[in-house]
């Protein structure tokens, strides 16, 4: 069964999300946004082993502590998994040098997200859903058993990501929204990268940036 633990961490209050099966054990994060050691302890108080890594895309807020989790990780190291597009972001630190905050990105990513590529997690499986527009190699993953999408920083509560960093593009988020968000069942509960929960019938009335119409 899928269980989810929330952690909010980092100088810009970013979302990680410990995710696991709790009848197999096997854990991933997306988006070990910064306190790898935090993380690496929640998942052991609860027996849960870290095998993967999933980033929604690559700015510094988002992997601040993978370094830490992957240095403390007994056993072998988990698997980044990432969109190739940000591969290059990924490579000069998440951008964070432009906010003053230098990182280690830590392991390298490994493994390519596409569009429609299903990751397992013990007996859960997550959708990869190509999502550009905040970066360009932005994905979001989707628990059609559980109707629950991490967003990272494509859409949150009211709000949308900002498409000013390189790489961001309006027309292309909106796209990635309507097409991939929008077409979820309304009852989908939507865990974004920044502030609180979501669904997308909210998000479809409610959005002042991208309504239904
Ligand atoms: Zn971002
Ligand atoms: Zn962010």
């Amino acid at each position: 069964m899928l269980e989810i633990i929330t952690l909010t961490l980092g100088p810009v209050q970013t979302n990680t999300y410990l995710v696991a099966d709790s009848d197999t054990c096997d854990a991933a994060v997306i988006d070990p946004a910064w306190d790898g050691k935090l993380i690496l302890s929640e998942a052991q108080s609860r027996g849960w082993r870290i095998a993967h890594l999933w980033y929604t895309h690559a700015h510094f807020d988002h992997i601040g502590g993978a370094a830490a989790i992957a240095d403390a990780s007994e056993g072998p190291l988990p698997l980044v998994a990432l969109h190739p597009n940000d591969h290059e972001l990924w490579s000069a630190g998440g951008g964070g040098a432009f906010f003053g905050f230098a990182i280690d990105p830590g392991p390298k990513p490994t493994i390519d997200f596409y569009q429609g590529q299903i990751l397992k997690l013990g007996n859960v499986e997550f959708e990869v859903r190509f999502t550009p527009g905040h970066t360009t190699g932005h994905c979001v993953f989707y628990v059609p058993a559980a109707k629950i999408c991490f967003t990272g920083d494509l859409i949150f509560a009211d709000s949308v990501g900002r498409t000013d960093l390189p790489g961001g593009d309006w027309d292309t988020l909106e796209n990635s929204i309507k097409t991939q968000i929008f077409t979820l069942p309304d009852e989908t509960r939507l865990l974004s990268g920044h502030g609180p929960e979501t669904t997308v019938g909210q998000e479809k009335i409610y959005n002042p940036f991208v309504g239904e119409a």
